[in-house]
């Protein structure tokens, strides 16, 4: 303030002196030009006076604007000041932010060189930022597929959409080392410029997780193969390879381990899994690194032997494979056998779907297990024929159960010392509306294998009780009969037998102690324990359950004397052989009877065609016995007359001889 009025001041003097100059300079003018010197000193002094009033009025108001102007000026000065503070500021926050966004960030010029580079970017790339920053092209970091992609705009930012975000993508990110890194990659346009900002996320973990879920999805856990969803994409390939390349041949082959579930059962699950990973190991490693082995679940595995020379290749490799699983596996300290059986299908290009593929080297791999095991099976033309064959049966017996087209057939049982009645063996057969009376053994086993067996089972054995009630009412106290029901080994092992069974007593009324259940020694086998379980839950409930075809399979006898069992069956096969001749079969049979009569069970010899064997029964103390010398299978009309017959004659005369043959030719 004292400054400005100093200068005010400088000014004043500085007009004063100049209007006093300009005074004097006009005195002297007049006093030379003009006469008078009184009016000259007075003009002098108003002239004097006058300057100096304008000139102080000028002064006042130069001031006047020159104070504004400085106002003006320090508001402006301010102003810059508030205005670069807030742009500082500003990019401070931005520059915060770009240096913690928690992902490495840059910002890339047009020519896609990094100007920018927070430090997280500088971390995990290995460089310094000065590195980086207007040196380095973006590209440089990562790999040649994303490269490509962004060479192609596939993944640059319009920059006609200022802000506008490229969808998120992955891409991997190689640092100073070369490593390589799984990223999430982020671009965007920076608006008003032709920058963008690309911010990483490591994504490295993540990726890991995934990779072992997709490995999960497509690996069999125990063994760590491949499983059949991979397989099948393997196999896929190679049909589509065969189809465009003739001289491209694949061979496909799959393994069974034989009775591997008799090994499970005995030492237990944890050698059956050992067992399991050793035989996938030895398999594979007999196996080039091109081929495919998979593991199916179970015991089943696959293999696909890719650009074969000829199908000789594919049967000489089944060979090896079979001598290699002639060495016994070390197992949890134990010797343990596993040999298998597999079924080979060599590619044609008949085949467009790779599952008809495995399920024809499925249905090789069956035959070569009823051929005897440890055997291989090429599937050919009469495989091929009774495949389809085998499928359209299994379609038909599917409809076959909502149209209930089965029918029992009862096979009388007699007392062989009288040959009268005392029971029924019911025999399914399969009224098939194109292909007439189909027989069990045409059907049973796809039944079996497909599941059926069980609604079909319900079906008849619920006809089967219907029918003997029916019988027994008419019968009243005449004669007390028994109705046997085959269930097959698989329907045994259901843990709703018991209850299934129940259901059909309960609903026909039938008393559970004329129910006879029909099981075959391997059934019994199976599961030890639990058949053990079952087997006296069943007996507990009234019910009674015979050993059938025994002979056949290979049942230890101690392990029958903890079985509560009612009565064995001698197989057909030891019946047809037993001669008046002390041989060997003559032998078995007597002592099948011994030992059934030891262990306080009955016998029924089954098959019974001649006089001569039914003698040889008698005289071996067989009580019962099945077959076509006293009655083939009877459908139930014909067990109706039967019954009526037995009726007659025994009103007639009731001490009369009820022998069954003579009831029949009535
Ligand atoms: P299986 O249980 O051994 O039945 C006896 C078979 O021998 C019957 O054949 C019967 O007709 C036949 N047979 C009876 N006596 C003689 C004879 O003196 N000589 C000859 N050569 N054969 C005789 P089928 O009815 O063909 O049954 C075959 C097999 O099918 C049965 O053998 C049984 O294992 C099975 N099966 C029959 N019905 C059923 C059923 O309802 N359920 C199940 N799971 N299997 C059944
Ligand atoms: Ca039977
Ligand atoms: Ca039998």
């Amino acid at each position: 303030m004292n400054k400005k009025k100093r200068y005010i001041n400088l000014d004043n003097m500085g007009l004063i002196i100049i209007g006093t100059g300009v005074s004097f300079f006009y005195y002297y003018f007049e006093k030379t030009i003009l006469a008078s010197p009184d009016l000259t000193i007075f003009i002098t002094v108003g002239i004097i006076l006058l300057i100096s009033l304008f000139t102080q009025l000028l002064i006042n108001n130069v001031n006047r604007s020159q104070e504004a102007l400085r106002e003006a000026n320090e508001t402006l000065e301010e102003k810059v000041r508030e205005r670069t503070a807030e742009l500082r500021e500003s990019e401070m926050k931005y520059r915060t932010i770009f240096e913690n966004t928690g992902a490495a960030t840059i910002i890339v010029e047009n020519d896609m060189i990094i100007s920018l580079a927070n430090s997280e970017f500088a971390n995990i790339s290995g460089f310094e930022k000065n590195e980086i920053e207007h040196v380095k092209s973006w590209l440089h970091f990562i790999d040649e597929k994303t490269q490509r992609k962004i060479r192609n705009g596939e993944a640059v930012p319009d920059p006609l959409e200022p802000g506008q975000i490229v969808p998120n993508f992955d891409c991997k990110f190689i640092d100073k080392d070369s490593i390589q890194k799984d990223m999430l990659c982020t671009l965007a346009a920076i608006p008003g410029s032709d920058k963008s900002v690309v911010s990483l996320a490591d994504i490295t973990e993540l990726k890991e997780a995934e990779r072992q879920i997709s490995h999960q999805a497509f690996h069999d856990t125990l063994t760590n193969l491949p499983n059949r969803a991979l397989f099948i994409e393997h196999l896929t390939m190679a049909v589509k390879r065969a189809k465009r390349r003739d001289d491209y041949r694949f061979a496909v082959l799959y393994l069974d381990i034989d009775r591997f579930k008799l090994v499970n059962d005995s030492l237990g699950h944890s050698v059956g899994d050992s067992l399991l990973e050793a035989f996938a190991s030895r398999i594979q490693a007999s196996l080039r690194d091109i081929d495919t082995l998979a593991r199916f679940g179970g015991d089943e595995f696959v293999i696909l032997l890719e650009d074969i020379e000829n199908s000789e290749y594919a049967s000489g490799v089944a060979d090896r494979l079979q001598q290699e699983l002639k060495r016994p596996f070390m197992v949890e300290g134990k010797e343990v056998f596993a040999p298998a059986s597999f079924g080979v299908v060599l590619n044609t290009k008949d085949y467009n779907q790779p599952e008809d593929i495995i399920r024809d080297s499925d249905a090789a791999m069956y035959h070569a297990k009823e051929n005897g095991k440890a055997q291989y099976k090429v599937f050919d033309k009469t495989l091929h024929k009774k495949a389809s064959h085998l499928l359209q049966r299994e379609t038909d017996l599917r409809k076959s159960i909502h149209r209930n087209e089965f029918e029992n057939h009862y096979q009388p049982i007699v007392d062989l010392r009288t040959s009268s009645l005392v029971g029924f063996e019911s025999l399914i057969r399969w009224n098939h509306p194109q292909l007439g009376l189909i027989y069990p053994d045409s059907f049973i086993s796809i039944a079996e294998e497909t599941g059926l067996i069980v609604p079909i089972t319900q079906l008849i054995a619920q006809q089967a009780c219907e029918d003997l009630c029916h019988w027994q009412k008419q019968l009243k106290d005449q004669l007390k009969l028994t109705m046997n029901i085959n269930i097959s080994s698989k329907h045994f092992q259901s843990p709703t037998l018991l209850d299934e069974i129940k259901e059909i007593l309960g609903t026909t009324g039938m008393p559970p102690e004329q129910l006879k259940l029909e099981i075959t020694e391997t059934a019994l086998m199976e599961d030890a324990d639990e058949t053990i379980r079952l087997v006296h839950r069943l007996k507990d409930f009234g019910i009674k359950l015979v050993i059938d075809d025994f002979g056949t399979g290979y049942s230890s006898l101690s392990y029958l004397q903890r079985l509560p069992i009612d009565a064995l069956k001698v197989d057909r096969s030891f019946v047809s052989r037993i001669k008046n001749e002390p041989d060997g079969n003559r032998n078995i049979v007597e002592a099948i009877i011994s030992l059934a009569h030891r262990l306080n069970m009955t016998v029924v010899a089954e098959g019974v065609e001649t006089e001569e064997q039914l003698a040889i029964l008698l005289e071996m103390n067989c009580q019962f016995g099945q077959g076509y010398l006293f009655s083939k299978p009877l459908s139930k009309p014909n067990v109706d007359k039967l019954i009526v017959n037995i009726l007659q004659v025994s009103q007639e005369d009731p001490h009369a001889c009820l022998s069954l043959p003579a009831m029949l030719s009535n």
